[in-house]
C-alpha cells in the first residue's frame, strides 16, 4: 500500500534506479555533518521508497531526514545511475505538507510568506518598503542601539547585518517593458526579474537587461510574470508553485520572446523543471515544454549565444563560488567562468570545492541554522585570502556569503557574475573604448 495518497507523489521510475553503491554519501553535506545513514542521499531514497511501498507512515522518522536535506544536488552530480534524489525530495515534501499541513506559527509564517507575499509582486513591494523604511528612518539604529536585536537568534541577527539595502524602486518599477538592443539586433529575450532579485538585488537585474541589449538583445519585461515558485517547491506547497508557474508560462510565451533569462540559480534550475511540476496538468504540461526550451540561465545564455567581451577594465582579484543549483542541477559551470576570464584585469583564484553549498539553500538557512552553521563555516574556510571579490549567480548564496564574511571579519566584497561584467561594460563606456 502507498502511503502518498496525494497528487505528484515520487515515482517508482526514480527511486528504483538507485542500486545502493553509496558513491553519493561523501558529497553530502549532511551525511559529511552528522555520519547519519538517513540523513544520506542513499538513506533519504530508501526511506522515500520504503513509504512508497506502504513499509513506513510518514511519520518523523521520514520527515526529519526530508525536509533536513539542502536539497543542494551535489548526490545527482556523484550519482552514476542518475538518481534524481532533488526531484525526489521536493516530491516527497509535497506530499508530507498534504499529510501533515503546517499549524500555529510555523503554519502562519507558511501562509503569509509563501503563499500571501511571495506569488504577488505588490505585496512584496510592501515588504520592501518597510525594510527600507526600517533601514533609513533610524529605526535599525535605534533597534541596534538597545540591544534589541540580541533578543534574536544570531543567525537572524547576522542575517540583518549584511541584508543588502532595499533601493527606493525594485527593478519591476525601473525597467520598461522593453529595453531595445544596443546596435544591431540579434533577438529578443524575456527577463525574469524573480523577488529576491525584484526587491533586494534591484541593480542585479538592471545590470543584467545592460549586459543584454548591449550584445544585441531586445530585453522585455513582461509585468504579468510573478516568482517562479522556487521557495514554494522546496517547501511541498506544491500547489501554489503551480499557480505561479501557470502565470509565469502565460507572460512569456504571450510574449513571443526567443529565450528566457534568468540571473539566480535556483529560479533557473526550478524554470527548468516547469514541466515535471506541471506534468500532471493537463493545459499546461504542453506549454510547460514550449517554456522550458526558451530557458537560459544568463551565463549560460552569453556563452551559447556569443557575446561581445567587455574592453573595460576590472582590476581585482575574484573567486568564484558555484551555486548548487547552477552548478550541479543545470550543469553550468564552465560559462560563468569563461565570462570572468574574458574581463580584462580580473584573476580568477579558484576557491577548493567551490561547488560544495554554503548553507543556503533557499530558506534552509533560517529554518535549520544548527546545519547551515557548520557548513558555511566550512565553506568560509576555502576562500582563497587574496581574494578581493566573491562572485557568484545566486542571490541566496550572496546573502549567505555576506553572512560568513561578517562572521569572519573578512572584508571581500559578494558580486554577482552579471555585475561584474557589467562594471566591464561601464568602464568600455566610460573609457570610451
Ligand atoms: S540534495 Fe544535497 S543534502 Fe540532499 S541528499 Fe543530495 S547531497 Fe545530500
Ligand atoms: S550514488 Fe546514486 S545509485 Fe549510488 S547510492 Fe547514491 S543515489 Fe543510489
Amino acid at each position: 500500500m502507498n502511503n502518498f495518497k496525494w497528487p505528484d507523489p515520487p515515482s517508482v521510475d526514480k527511486y528504483s534506479v538507485c542500486v545502493h553503491c553509496g558513491l553519493c554519501l561523501q558529497a553530502c553535506p549532511t551525511y559529511l555533518e552528522t555520519g547519519n545513514e538517513a540523513q544520506s542521499p542513499r538513506g533519504r531514497v530508501d526511506l522515500i521508497k520504503a513509504v512508497s511501498e506502504g513499509r513506513m507512515a510518514i511519520n518523523e522518522s521520514f520527515i526529519d531526514p526530508v525536509f533536513r536535506c539542502l536539497d543542494c544536488r551535489a548526490c545527482e552530480t556523484a550519482c552514476p545511475s542518475g538518481v534524481q534524489v532533488g526531484t525526489l525530495i521536493e516530491e516527497a515534501r509535497g506530499q508530507i505538507r498534504q499529510a501533515e499541513p503546517l499549524t500555529g506559527f510555523k503554519g502562519m509564517v507558511s501562509s503569509v510568506f509563501l503563499k500571501g507575499i511571495f506569488p504577488n509582486p505588490g505585496r512584496l513591494k510592501a515588504l520592501g518598503t518597510l525594510t527600507r523604511l526600517y533601514q533609513k528612518s533610524g529605526m535599525r539604529k535605534l533597534v541596534r542601539g538597545t540591544g534589541a536585536m540580541r533578543l534574536l537568534p544570531r543567525h537572524l541577527q547576522d542575517m540583518e547585518r549584511v541584508m543588502p539595502e532595499v533601493s527606493a524602486r525594485t527593478s519591476r518599477e525601473v525597467l520598461p517593458p522593453l529595453v531595445p538592443a544596443i546596435g544591431e539586433k540579434r533577438g529578443s529575450v524575456g527577463l525574469i526579474l524573480g523577488c529576491v532579485m525584484d526587491v533586494l538585488y534591484a541593480d542585479i537585474n538592471l545590470a543584467t537587461a545592460r549586459v543584454l541589449a548591449r550584445n544585441g538583445f531586445d530585453v522585455m519585461v513582461p509585468q504579468a510574470q510573478t516568482c517562479c515558485g522556487a521557495l514554494q517547491v522546496h517547501a511541498g506547497e506544491r500547489p501554489t508553485a503551480k499557480l505561479m508557474a501557470r502565470q509565469n508560462i502565460d507572460a512569456f510565451l504571450e510574449a513571443g520572446v526567443d529565450y528566457i533569462i534568468i540571473n539566480a540559480a535556483g529560479c533557473g534550475a526550478t524554470l527548468k523543471e516547469y514541466e515535471d511540476l506541471m506534468q500532471s496538468d493537463q493545459e499546461y504540461a504542453h506549454k510547460a515544454g514550449q517554456f522550458v526550451a526558451k530557458v537560459r540561465d544568463i551565463a549560460e545564455f552569453l556563452v551559447e549565444v556569443g557575446y561581445e567581451a567587455p574592453k573595460g577594465r576590472v582590476d581585482v582579484k575574484v573567486t568564484y563560488h558555484d551555486a548548487c543549483h547552477l552548478a550541479h542541477a543545470q550543469k553550468v559551470r564552465t560559462q560563468p567562468r569563461q565570462l570572468l576570464h574574458s574581463i580584462p584585469g580580473v584573476e580568477l583564484i579558484e576557491m577548493r570545492d567551490s561547488d560544495v553549498c554554503c548553507g543556503s539553500a533557499g530558506i534552509y538557512n533560517l529554518t535549520h541554522p544548527d546545519m547551515a552553521e557548520p557548513i558555511l563555516d566550512k565553506k568560509m574556510a576555502n576562500v582563497p585570502p587574496e581574494a578581493e571579490i566573491l562572485v557568484m549567480g545566486n542571490p541566496g548564496c550572496m546573502m549567505q556569503m555576506s553572512v560568513g564574511v561578517h562572521r569572519k571579519a573578512m572584508d571581500q566584497e559578494v558580486v554577482h557574475t552579471i555585475s561584474l561584467m557589467d562594471r566591464a561594460y561601464e568602464a568600455e563606456k566610460r573609457s570610451g573604448a
